[in-house]
């Protein structure tokens, strides 16, 4: 069956297409035009979303869970209710992020969330974000910029429990947050780069040259830039003076006004521009539902009026990405195509993955999504899925 999507304008989203026609044949794109340029067939229906916007599915590389379920502790039958939940946020696929816990509780998770990775899309499934890869965060953590994550279960990082991690996980490790300030880990950086992985410096308290090093060793991201890092100061600038100064990385930020105040965000954009800008969650089971007590891997946490917190501290958010886009364009002066990239586009570039994700173009899978003019989502395709 082939169909046509039109709606008022498309963003790829490097590029943005007035009165655009996308052509999907078996849950992939064949061709995408302007109305002008092509001329419908009669095999082909067309389904028209008026006024709207289709953009390309988000991508959210620092998730750990929502609508009650902890990626940690949810088994592989569950999930579908999570990536239902993402894919009405907007979300056509995520990075399934751990947090630091016991070794062998950390690999029993990963066992489970590769089956869940490598089990095919089910075809009568509503459309569902998909998990793609793993994020560690942790176990390789400064104590100093540790947040909620456990002290008990920080490691000092060594290339062997690298490895017992990464088999674990039958090598769908795509990221990893690490602390390059901590002894040993200039070495898993290096082994972690080796094997494809989208290596991320964060919790760290790095003096800016160490932070510099990690990037010559390997680490080509940052993240949730400011929260679980060394204080940006003038003179002595720190993580954060490389991770803003060195355009050799990328790096991301939780936009949800909580985690960092909206002038912040703004010099962060303006640091970061609009390729290396890449927008996360961090959210956690709590997302989508009441107030009350949830978990984020091994840590209880409270959640009341849109903050999670442990003892106090930060213990992920209840951001959605949708929310975090709409936030960006009110926060600063990018317009919703620059914030769309910065949750498709850029994520992808950032993990290595946009040969597959992150831009609607022919040949790809036909995963994308429908925004009103308020930047809220109308509609989510996976696979063709769900139109
Ligand atoms: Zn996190």
């Amino acid at each position: 069956m082939k169909t046509a999507f039109t709606a008022a304008r498309l963003f790829t989203p490097t590029e943005e297409i007035s009165h655009p026609l996308l052509f999907v044949e078996d849950g992939r794109i064949t061709r995408i035009s302007s109305r002008s340029e092509s001329e419908l067939t009669s095999d082909t229906s067309v389904v028209d979303f008026g006024d709207a916007t289709v953009a390309p599915g988000f991508l959210d590389i620092h998730i750990h869970g929502g609508a009650g379920l902890d990626v940690m502790r949810a088994e592989i039958s569950e999930l579908p209710r999570l990536g239902t939940f993402l894919a009405s946020h907007g979300v056509t696929g995520y990075f399934a992020t751990t947090v630091a816990a016991p070794l062998d509780k950390t690999c029993a998770a990963l066992e489970r969330l590769a089956d869940a990775i490598e089990k095919p899309a089910s075809g009568d499934d509503a459309p569902q974000a998909r998990p793609l890869g793993i994020h560690l965060e942790g176990p390789f953590l400064s104590h100093k910029r540790r947040g909620v994550h456990p002290p008990e279960c920080l490691v000092e990082p060594t290339v062997t429990i690298f490895d017992r991690l990464w088999q674990a996980a039958r090598g769908h490790v795509t990221m990893m947050t690490i602390a390059p300030e901590i002894p040993g880990a200039m070495e898993v950086i290096a082994q972690a780069a080796r094997r494809k992985v989208c290596v991320s410096i964060g919790h760290s308290d790095a003096e800016l040259p160490i932070a510099r090093d990690a990037v010559h060793a390997g680490a080509r991201h940052a993240t949730h830039t400011f929260n679980a890092m060394r204080p940006l100061d003038h003179r002595n600038p720190g993580i954060i003076g490389e991770v803003l100064s060195d355009d050799r990385i990328s790096a991301d930020i939780i936009v949800d006004g909580i985690h960092v105040a909206p002038e912040v965000v703004k010099v962060f954009l303006e640091s970061k521009g609009y390729e290396r800008a890449v927008l996360i969650t961090d959210a956690m089971s709590a997302t989508g539902m009441p107030n009350g007590k949830y978990q984020l891997g091994p840590i209880e946490v409270d959640v009341k009026d849109g903050k999670a917190t442990h003892d106090g501290s930060l213990a992920g958010s209840v951001l959605t990405m949708d929310r975090a886009v709409r936030n960006v364009t009110q926060f600063s002066d990018w317009s919703l195509r620059d914030a769309v990239r910065a949750a498709t586009l850029n994520p992808a570039r950032a993990v290595g993955l946009s040969d597959k994700f992150g831009t609607i173009a022919a040949g790809r899978e036909a995963s994308f999504i429908v925004l009103n003019s308020r930047g809220e989502v109308m509609k989510t395709i996976v696979g063709g899925r769900g139109a």
